[in-house]
């Protein structure tokens, strides 16, 4: 089958790569729609080592299964089910598992992808596909609140005015809270159908905030946040950076702030919010390829400041 693979000469779309077989307890899903995010760039930078075919925000048609011609996502890590991570609830930590498009599992940039037929979700008949390519970084904004109380009326500062720090504004403001996000493109502001205080550069963001967010992967912006939080305030991580932090924990160690890493989410509260029609996502997506052109997607999903680019396979 045809799917675009990254190795050590780079990223290429292939035409020989086997399709995923039968597996119990998995669906294969026939992928329509990919929109491309700042982990598959750094993974084509080389990051983690990766090898394969990469992509994990997906739509497409179940292909067996109750699922069968239903259109789904998926949620991208496939755990183990029976280590104590994983009877605990917390699957999403299983150190058995691998993730879709990022660990041990090949991705969805394929004509093809499998995954366990309890991590696909289908997709309500009212959400466009071009918006359900956006559940699993929205479900990753939703994420903040599995970690940390959203008190309405707090004031939340969210570092970064990309497609990550779009929806993570959007989802706290949604919540209640006074949301500051401190960027280069003001000009976003809005952009998901609600606005709020974007202040420009952080420098002009002020300080005493209960909650930051960084959603910048600048590895240089937790020591500018440790800055702005109020004493007993928390910072919320959403981003990794390939180069490491440095940093001086004194003020959080003197201030006793909290700080939490935060990753995927679960399905269930982005697919109600598209549902719902209360936020808007695709007025973040700035250019659609066909599955032909993916190797252009990715030169140009990695221009800085671009927004969502979306590659559509059924095109
Ligand atoms: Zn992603
Ligand atoms: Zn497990």
């Amino acid at each position: 089958m045809r799917a675009l693979t990254i190795d050590a000469r780079g990223v290429r779309l292939r035409d020989d790569v086997p399709a995923p077989t039968a597996v119990v307890g998995e669906v294969r899903v026939r992928v329509t729609h990919v929109g491309l995010c700042s982990t598959d760039l750094a993974l084509a930078r080389g990051y983690m080592d990766f090898r394969g075919v990469p992509g994990h925000e997906f739509v497409g048609v179940a292909l067996e299964c109750a699922l069968a011609g239903r259109r789904v996502v998926g949620e991208i890590n496939a755990a183990c089910g029976h280590c104590a991570a994983c009877v605990a609830g917390g699957d999403r930590h299983c150190a058995e598992r691998t993730v879709l498009g990022i660990l041990g599992r090949p991705g969805a940039l394929a004509e093809v992808l499998s995954l366990p037929e309890r991590n696909l979700r289908e997709v309500p008949a009212n959400v466009s596909d071009a918006s359900a390519v956006f559940t699993e970084p929205l479900a990753a904004a939703f994420a903040i609140g599995e970690s940390v109380a959203l008190v309405p009326g707090e004031r939340a500062l969210v570092l970064g005015d990309g497609k990550l720090g779009l929806l993570c504004a959007h989802v706290l403001a949604r919540a209640g809270l006074a949301v500051t996000l401190a960027g280069r493109h003001p000009e976003r502001n809005g952009l998901t159908g609600l606005r709020v205080d974007h202040v420009g550069p952080l420098e002009r963001a002020g300080r005493g905030y209960d909650l930051a967010v960084d959603a910048s992967g600048d590895p240089d912006a937790l020591p500018a946040l440790l800055a702005r939080v109020r004493p007993r305030g928390t910072i919320v991580l959403k981003t990794t950076s390939e180069r490491p932090t440095t940093l001086d924990l004194a003020p959080l160690v003197v201030d006793e702030i909290r700080l939490v890493g935060s990753r995927c989410g679960r399905f269930e509260p982005a697919l109600e919010a598209l549902a719902s029609g209360s936020l808007a996502v695709e007025p973040l997506i700035v250019a659609r390829y066909p599955f032909a052109r993916v190797e252009e997607a990715f030169d140009h999903a990695a221009r800085p400041g671009t927004l969502k680019v979306v590659v559509e396979l059924d095109s």
